[in-house]
């Protein structure tokens, strides 16, 4: 028992941080063409609407460095440590090409560049070919119209737009011989060797969560929801759940690993009901016609809140017992105690930030019905000083 709950402590993976980037900067519109061209091999090719100086991309641990060959003569791409530039000596140019081998690896903190599907399917995170480009000192988002391509009989399922920023960071594209399928008021896209316990529990709190926070938020959907779950690494051991609510755009990523991925163990149930509660609760935080979340505003209101959100979701909605939730509530709060109630590590983000909603005397639902109507009225981002503001009207 331990052993699971040791092993699960990477988990509840945010809506990580680079989508992130700075929405007054200027943009440039780029095409990118993604191609599927063999098994594990993928062609992109961008063109910018002007010439560029450099291609700015932030680092994703070592795929780049390990996986990208430029193609174009005459470029090339530097690797530091915060990004990868692709550059052609100072020189202009307003098209580049890259050859990308599908990448395994991935970093904690990130989606994950690549999924396998048990069907020979793989989903790519559009979001890692997506950042800057530079025009000698200028720095410009690039305000991207992908495109994709499959292979040959190749199913492509493209990732629901971003609503939120025309142009701006996108999800995962699956190119294989799948389909999604229409669940409720979701598509579905489930890896086929997703053992039935897991399945049953994605779709189950899926529907009853997202029912809940649709009458006690009083908000139905903004986006087409797309959930894509796929498996891998079941060699390894434990159990992990890494899911991703991709803002603005209507989808939910989890990619499950480990043996205990087939052991249906109601221990295993409660961890997985937990991590699909809390990111249906993302996709509820931005079911919001302006405003929403923004990076530079502390991620432990988007992660404590959707802590907070799920905890209640889960309660109401029978899937899990108020000892669970209790149980779960103090092994947070004693981590957050360890970590001196501090927001500023990753684990503080989520356990600290379910502590603060705790402690506000308001209950999360009236309080995140509050937070949306503010953020819609003003456009402003969900902030300390708009709860603040609302706890003190109350
Ligand atoms: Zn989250």
């Amino acid at each position: 028992m331990q052993r699971f709950l040791g092993l699960c402590a990477a988990f509840l993976m945010l809506c990580a941080a680079p989508l992130l980037h700075a929405e007054e900067q200027p943009k440039l519109a780029v095409a990118v063409d993604v191609r599927h061209v063999a098994k594990d091999l993928w062609r992109v090719d961008y063109r910018f609407a002007q010439a560029v100086t450099a291609l700015k991309l932030h680092s994703i641990g070592a795929f780049r460095k390990q996986e990208w060959k430029v193609l174009t003569p005459g470029m090339a791409m530097k690797s530091g440590p915060d990004f990868d530039v692709i550059a052609a000596k100072g020189k202009p140019f307003k098209s580049a090409s890259v050859q990308v081998k599908t990448f395994d690896g991935w970093s904690p903190k990130e989606y994950v560049s690549f999924n396998r599907f048990g069907d020979g399917g793989t989903a790519v995170y559009l979001g890692h070919l997506q950042g800057d480009v530079e025009q000698g000192k200028k720095t410009l988002s690039m305000h991207t119209d992908i495109k994709l391509f499959g292979l040959a009989q190749e199913n492509v399922i493209a990732p629901p737009a971003n609503r939120l920023e025309p142009g701006g960071d996108r999800g995962y594209a699956y190119f294989g011989p799948a389909q999604a399928i229409p669940a409720g008021a979701v598509k579905v896209l489930i890896d086929p060797r997703i053992p039935q316990w897991l399945r049953e529990t994605i779709l189950d709190v899926g529907a009853k969560t997202s029912a809940y926070y649709e009458k006690a938020y009083q908000r139905s959907l903004k986006d087409e929801l797309l959930i894509m779950v796929s498996v891998d690494n079941f060699e390894s051991s434990g159990f992990s759940m890494k899911g991703g609510a991709i803002l603005g755009q209507g989808q939910v990523s989890y990619r499950l690993e480990g043996k205990q991925v087939l052991l249906d163990h109601p221990k295993l149930r409660e961890y997985a009901a937990l991590n699909v509660a809390h990111e249906m609760a993302h996709i509820w935080q931005m079911a919001v016609s302006r405003g929403g979340m923004r990076g530079d505003q502390g991620p432990w209101i988007h992660e404590g809140g959707a802590e907070a959100m799920a905890l209640d979701a889960l309660v109401k909605t029978g899937v899990l017992s108020e000892e669970s939730v209790q149980a779960y509530r103090a092994k947070q709060a004693a981590t957050c105690e360890k970590l001196n109630n501090t927001v500023d590590t990753y684990d503080g983000i989520y356990a600290c930030g379910l502590v603060r909603f705790d402690q506000l005397g308001i209950g999360i639902v009236p309080l995140w019905r509050s937070m949306m109507e503010a953020t819609e009225t003003t456009g402003d981002a969900y902030s300390q000083q708009m709860i603040d503001t609302i706890v003190s009207a109350k």
